[in-house]
């Protein structure tokens, strides 16, 4: 088995693989020494984390005996089962599993390019990006405007633009009390909304403004030199802007065939087989066949049950139907976590929710409630990053 990219679902789908059949040859390509996970990244921004808390490294998976294979993907013929390393080495695949997350568009909001995130950072994947964002809030002045644009969905991490809101929120009420940060959405309700907006009103008041995509959120352009993020109803000028852009599959996954016009990859619901080139399987936030949300939780969740279903074609048995479950947790401060659960299953070809089987944290938990939540949040990161990586 060939694996692209050494992400939540790479890696994970790796290990997994291994643990079912040791027998199986699995190579994990990916260019990178280490990861840098963008779950708890906000709270990188906010100043409450360092970011060496977020790199993994793969020696955890080669000691499980997977190779990883320090190179980027750059083509693959489907027809002989290969895949063309940037040096140019092919590999044989009976199976390939296609896990590149991410690319930002730089096509959909005018004068948001490749080159603008240096003056106005997306930090949508985690890295130099976190560290900048973070660099340009300490460097504001007190009374400054952060202006955040959130895309339309689909996008990596529903919850995420909230959360950094609320994270950097809390770095500007105890060091820049007179700021502000404006919220400009694509769409017109978000994520966990009534707990998000129910937690700004009793810890940030009057400091978060989100305005939604009837209201005017929609962002037309932007200007970098002058940090002007511009909607149909004026302009604001930030001192700091998260312009977070709509995305799509990583670029690979385009380039091997597996991404339909709309820049994500159809998945059979069972296998997490390309919809489009046989043989092929996408899973995590390149992938989309559903209700699921494109989050880490969802990325692991899919590669153990992928693992499973090509464990099974591989000795030629049909693939059981999966149960997936997702968990977003989300922090509002150090000890504010709130979180919403799903449970998903394959029906008429997607992956739907099933009915009564997920939920919200409740609007009115006690302080110490949320406090759990946020203790719950960290330990869910160091199981999954264990699982993983560790
Ligand atoms: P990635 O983690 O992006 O991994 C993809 C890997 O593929 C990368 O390592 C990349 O280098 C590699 N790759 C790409 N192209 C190639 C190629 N051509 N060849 C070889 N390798 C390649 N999720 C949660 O569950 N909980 C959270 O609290 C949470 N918080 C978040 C907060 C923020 C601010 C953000 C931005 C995201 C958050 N997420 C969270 C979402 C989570 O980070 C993603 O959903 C998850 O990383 C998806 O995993 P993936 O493996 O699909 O992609």
């Amino acid at each position: 088995m060939v694996v692209i990219g050494g992400g939540f679902a790479g890696a994970s789908f790796a290990r997994a693989v291994k643990r079912e059949d040791p027998g199986i040859a699995v190579a994990l390509v990916e260019p990178r020494t280490h990861y840098t996970a963008c779950p708890l990244s906000n709270a990188v921004i906010a100043g409450m984390r360092d970011m060496s808390a977020q790199h993994f490294g793969y020696a955890g998976i080669e000691a499980d005996g997977i190779v990883h294979v320090p190179q980027k993907a750059v083509r693959v013929e489907a027809d002989q089962r290969r895949v063309v390393l940037a040096d140019e080495v092919r590999l044989s695949y009976d199976r390939l599993i296609v896990a590149p997350g991410i690319d930002l568009r730089f096509d959909a909001i005018p004068g948001y390019d490749a080159a603008a995130v240096e003056q106005m950072p997306h930090a949508w994947k985690a890295g130099e990006q976190t560290l900048l964002l973070r660099r340009q809030l300490e460097a504001m002045a007190d009374g400054g405007l952060v202006v955040i644009s959130a895309p339309a969905n689909p996008f990596r991490c529903p919850p995420g633009p909230y959360e950094r809101a609320s994270l950097i929120a809390h770095y500007l009420q105890a060091h820049k009390p007179r700021s502000k940060i404006l919220i400009l959405d694509a769409k017109d309700a978000f994520s966990k909304q009534r707990l998000f907006e129910a937690g700004w009103a009793a810890l940030y008041p009057g400091m978060i403004e989100w305005v939604g995509l009837s209201f005017g959120g929609g962002v037309t352009g932007v200007d970098p030199a002058t940090r002007t993020v511009r909607t149909e109803f004026g302009e604001h000028r930030a001192a700091v802007a998260n312009v977070i852009p709509p995305q799509r599959a990583g670029a690979i996954a385009d380039i091997a065939g597996v991404a339909d016009r709309t820049g994500w990859c159809p998945i059979d619901p069972v296998s997490f087989e390309s919809r489009l080139v046989p043989n092929v399987h996408v899973i995590g936030d390149a992938a989309i066949g559903g209700a699921m949300p494109k989050s880490a939780f969802t990325a692991n969740a899919q590669a153990k049950a992928c693992a499973s279903a090509v464990v099974a074609l591989l000795h030629g048995r049909n693939p059981g139907e999966p149960k997936l479950i997702n968990t977003c947790y989300s922090l509002l401060a150090p000890d504010y976590g709130i979180s919403i659960a799903g449970v998903y299953s394959p029906r008429d070809g997607l992956l739907a929710e099933v009915e009564g089987a997920g939920g919200t944290s409740p609007l009115d938990a006690t302080g110490a409630e949320r406090a759990e939540e946020a203790t719950f949040g960290a330990a869910w990161f160091d199981t999954i990053t264990t699982e993983a990586f560790g």
